[in-house]
């Protein structure tokens, strides 16, 4: 396929020993827009500029131009064009130490995400930025932005930390890109990151947080950048007055490989059955749809999704709907496609719920067992389902954790004296009667009066996941005390810290 930028060009200073390269790549947007005859269209790069003539100069940075052949107006910013800006950066990584890419407000928080999720083992900055007004404009805000996000780009040369990852520079504010929404169109600052700390501040100086950045990755491991997005990704944004015809309607769309769910407050949506059918036949591929993956994200700007908090999302969450947590809208947009072409099967979920490039607050790792093989339904006296294994789990960052126990029945060996009960155990395999209560992995003894509606226990792990739980293989024991037990599922919820610059 032809390439959508052109080659390089490069503005050459005083040569140096220890010369920085800063890289621009011209994509579109107000920042370059000059008056034309049908209203606002892109510049060239090189007359965009002709404002800036002495830029970087100061510091001693050299540029490398880029520009795309077709700069747009970021509404028509695709998939496509995204693939391309990574490509173009993977293309010109080894030769500069930092990228800025010129862009639309309009879109400019999707590409950031977008970006972030492409670009692997990212060592150098890449610092996204556009304006409000054209940069010719006297009044405008195009020739600082520029400004600042080559100097935080230059690093070398201007002193500034050194920033791995994509953010977004605009105004008084340097943020982390996976994190940044537009939230003015017209306020000179038009982004913010509600639910993460700014990474810098600018003004008279430029001040960048260190110890919210994310680590450079670690030696040894090269950059690249992925080449390819999933296909079709539904949006549904749950509205009152959304009736399960709609819902179905959206979800039986031909081809689709994932729906981002947009849902009220803590990750809330109408879950009556007749609301669930249709979200549960996508995620099972009945009839003759796609299996697909739903995200659900929230529709606030602040706080986190918690499926199971309200009963109002707890079908949602046993029905295999993956969390979003804390993503932004534009972020969860840019990891769905990403995560879908990259991961298989189980992968996706789990994929999705774990923090890939700080976009969001904590990983979630669930892990559902089922204790018995399809269509079984013998109650037993211990119920141990086949091992699940875990991935990438850090105990050392362990928030909190829950153990979920789905339709429980209790059967009483002996109906007249009902002392029955039951005992719980995580992380250890073959538990028993006998097995001590003293031993680390023990969780609790229940019984029927501490079971929910429908058979359901939740119960709170955290201290036994912190003692016990590694990555690798993981096992679970129900074990009856004077009863049998049955019950449809059984899940191990697990929440780790991944707010700073941990991740992968
Ligand atoms: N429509 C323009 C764009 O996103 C708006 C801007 O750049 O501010 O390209």
């Amino acid at each position: 396929m032809a390439k959508m930028y052109r080659d390089l060009k490069v503005i050459e200073r005083k040569p140096e020993d220890r010369r920085t390269r800063v890289c621009i790549i011209y994509t579109g947007g107000t920042i370059g827009m000059v008056p034309k005859a049908r209203g606002l269209e892109p510049a060239t790069l090189e007359e965009l500029l002709h404002v800036v003539p002495s830029l970087g100069e100061e510091d001693g940075i050299e540029l490398g131009l880029v520009a795309f052949k077709e700069p747009v107006d970021s509404t028509f910013v695709s998939k496509e064009h995204w693939l391309a800006m990574a490509a173009a950066i993977e293309e010109h990584y080894e030769a500069f130490d930092g990228f800025v890419v010129l862009h639309g407000t309009d879109t400019m928080a999707f590409t950031t995400s977008a970006l972030s999720f492409l670009l692997n083992n990212l060592g150098k900055p890449v610092v996204v930025t556009g304006s409000q007004l054209p940069i010719h404009e006297d009044r405008g805000d195009g020739r600082m932005n520029l400004i600042h996000a080559v100097a935080i780009a230059g690093y070398r040369a201007t002193g500034l930390p050194r920033t791995c990852e994509v953010t977004l520079c605009f105004m008084d504010r340097l943020l982390r890109g996976n994190r940044a929404v537009k939230v003015s169109a017209e306020e000179w600052q038009g982004f913010d990151s509600p639910n993460f700390p700014r990474l810098g501040s600018i003004g008279e100086h430029i001040r960048i947080r260190k110890e919210f950045l994310r680590s450079p990755p670690k030696e040894g491991t090269p950059f690249y950048a992925d080449k390819k997005f999933a296909g079709e990704v539904k949006v549904i944004y749950v509205t009152p007055g959304m009736t399960p015809a709609q819902l179905d309607r959206d979800l039986s769309t031909a081809n689709l490989d994932g729906a981002l769910l947009v849902t009220y407050g803590a990750g809330n949506a109408p879950s009556s059955e007749e609301f669930l059918e249709p979200l549960r036949s996508a995620i099972e591929g009945k009839g003759d749809r796609n299996r697909i993956q739903i995200l659900n994200i929230t529709q606030c700007l602040g706080g986190t999704v918690e499926m199971g908090l309200y009963a109002a999302s707890a079908g949602l969450l046993d029905i295999g709907v993956a969390s979003g947590l804390d993503l932004t809208f534009e972020a969860a947009l840019a990891k769905m496609y990403w995560a879908l072409a990259k991961y298989t099967g189980d992968e996706i979920k789990s994929g999705l719920q774990i923090a890939q490039r700080g976009e969001q607050s904590e990983n979630l790792f669930d892990l559902v067992f089922s204790p018995e093989e399809r269509g079984a339904t013998r109650a037993r006296s211990i119920i141990q389902p086949p091992v699940r294994y875990l991935h990438g789990y850090d105990q050392a960052l362990l928030k909190s954790a829950s153990f979920r126990v789905k339709g429980l029945h209790i059967i009483p060996d002996d109906e007249a004296i009902d002392q029955s009960a039951f005992r719980v155990f995580v992380g250890r395999q073959g538990a028993e009667e006998s097995t001590s209560t003293n031993e680390p992995y023990f969780a609790g003894e229940y019984r029927e009066s501490d079971l929910l509606a429908g058979g359901s226990l939740i119960i709170d792990v955290t201290r036994v996941v912190g003692t016990v739980i590694q990555s690798g293989p993981i096992y679970i024991g129900l074990v009856g005390l004077g009863a049998k037990l049955w019950c449809e599922s059984i899940t191990l919820t697990i929440f780790t810290d991944a707010s700073y610059s941990r991740g992968a």
